[in-house]
């Protein structure tokens, strides 16, 4: 009989496991997972869980018994740590060997540390749930809390610190928040977001001096020389993929992650998605590497269908969202930088759709509390056809997706 190893217990390996049952798989499945709980929805980790408003078990992607009743084996807490694809086996950190007939990975990333940062009992990172979990109590005895980066994570945990009521600084060394991740202009209208919500933002910034107490960091002092007094400090500076294992394996790495072909095979029956998942787009027609939720749980399913149906091209466009406030963000496929961005909505009442064009073609699209537009922008993502940029700034978005190609 086959079986199924998954490595890894995040979005992307529960995804493929029960996607695998209800494809009809047969063989023995096991997911063996580093993580000490049984897969949750990390997204809430940096909101709902955070602020309290969402609690176990509801953060778990299924109930305990959903394994058993799946017939999932379910190994936490164990670590693979080398094998070979060749003999078809895998070792774990205590020294036990696994056998696989076919093998997925899904193992995410781990939080990058800055140098100099002093080990203390009230700086954190922030990717499990255990980590969410200290952070939310630590947040319950802490007034003025310190987010070092401004990216998704640090911008989330911002605002859900705000919302608790607490004094908020962050610290970035970039010119506006979130500018890696969507630009210069969008992180102008973020910049103002969290400032209009009382946010302490200093960008071009540094940490120029840890004050501690103890094994307590009680302040910073910055590169503009101001002095801030924290009681919560979290180091949200984006996270280094997980790419020790498949490097151990011999798997092809590129880019950041693990080269994938358009069924997200990286090996005859090795399986990769996810964070570490440098994915061959069959509809973009180009590799990319995507850090986000939606994507991991889609290419787990992606897996899936292609173990069980035999190289199954996986063509979801990328998608993700961003919850800050009362503000959300939806994103659609994958532009980058020298794109032409064409503007529509009214950026002032926190409402408008960016599309992204590379030789008149859409290549992502972002929303700002405008889901229906997101939506329709997908659609001209997947047509692939050229669009005029004066058009689409005023065509009825409708209109076009169901217009005939020219
Ligand atoms: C706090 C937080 C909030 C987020 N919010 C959003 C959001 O709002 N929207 C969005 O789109 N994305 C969000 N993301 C990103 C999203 O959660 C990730 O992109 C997604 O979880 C990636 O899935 P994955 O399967 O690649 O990895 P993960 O979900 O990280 O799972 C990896 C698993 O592999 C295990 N593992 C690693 N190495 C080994 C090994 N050698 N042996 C055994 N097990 C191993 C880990 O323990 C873990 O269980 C957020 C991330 C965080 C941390």
């Amino acid at each position: 009989m086959t079986r199924a190893v998954v490595v890894g217990g995040g979005g992307t390996g529960d995804a493929a496991a029960f996607a695998l049952r209800k494809r009809g798989f047969e063989g023995e499945i096991a997911i063996i997972s580093a993580d000490e709980d049984r897969p949750y929805d990390r997204p809430y980790l940096s909101k709902e869980f955070l602020r309290g408003e969402v609690d176990l078990p509801k953060v778990f992607l299924h109930d305990d018994a959903d394994y058993s009743k799946e017939r999932i084996e379910l190994r936490l807490g164990q670590r693979v740590t080398g094998g070979s694809l060749s003999e078809r086996k895998l070792k774990l950190s205590g020294g036990d060997e696994v056998a696989f007939d076919v093998l997925v990975l899904g193992l995410g990333g781990t939080p990058r540390r800055l140098p100099d940062i002093p080990e203390a009992g009230n700086v954190f990172t922030l990717r499990s749930l255990r980590d969410s979990q200290s952070i939310r109590d630590a947040l319950g005895r802490a007034s003025r809390v310190m987010l070092v980066g401004a990216g998704f994570i640090g911008a989330e945990v911002a605002a859900s610190a705000r919302k608790l009521g607490r004094d908020v600084l962050i610290v970035e060394a970039l010119p506006v928040p979130l500018q890696r991740a969507l630009g210069q202009e969008v992180g102008e209208i973020y910049a103002r977001i969290h400032r209009d919500r009382g946010v302490d933002l200093r960008t071009g910034a540094k940490i120029e001096r840890w004050h501690t107490d103890g094994d307590r960091v009680v302040g910073v002092t910055l590169s503009d020389g101001s002095r801030h007094e924290v009681d919560l400090a979290l180091i949200a500076v984006g996270i280094e993929p997980n790419l020790d294992l498949p490097k151990t394996l011999g798997l092809p790495i590129d880019g950041g992650g693990v080269r994938v072909d358009e069924g997200l095979r990286a090996a005859e029956d090795v399986y990769v998605g996810g964070d570490i998942a440098l994915h061959k787009h069959p509809v973009l027609g180009r590799s990319i590497r995507v850090e986000h939720w939606e994507v991991a749980k889609g290419q787990g399913r992606g897996i899936a269908a292609s173990i069980v149906g035999g190289h199954v091209p996986y063509t979801k466009l990328p998608y993700f969202w961003s919850d800050q406030y009362d503000v959300s963000l939806e994103y659609r496929g994958h532009a980058s930088g020298d794109d032409a961005a064409v503007w529509r909505g009214n950026r002032e009442a926190l409402n408008f759709s960016v599309f992204y064009l590379r030789d008149g073609i859409v290549e992502g699209v972002l929303s700002m509390n405008d889901a229906k537009t997101n939506e329709l922008g997908g659609k001209l993502i997947e047509s692939r056809r050229p669009f005029d940029t004066a058009a689409l700034q005023g065509a009825d978005l409708a209109e076009l997706v169901g217009s005939p190609a020219p």
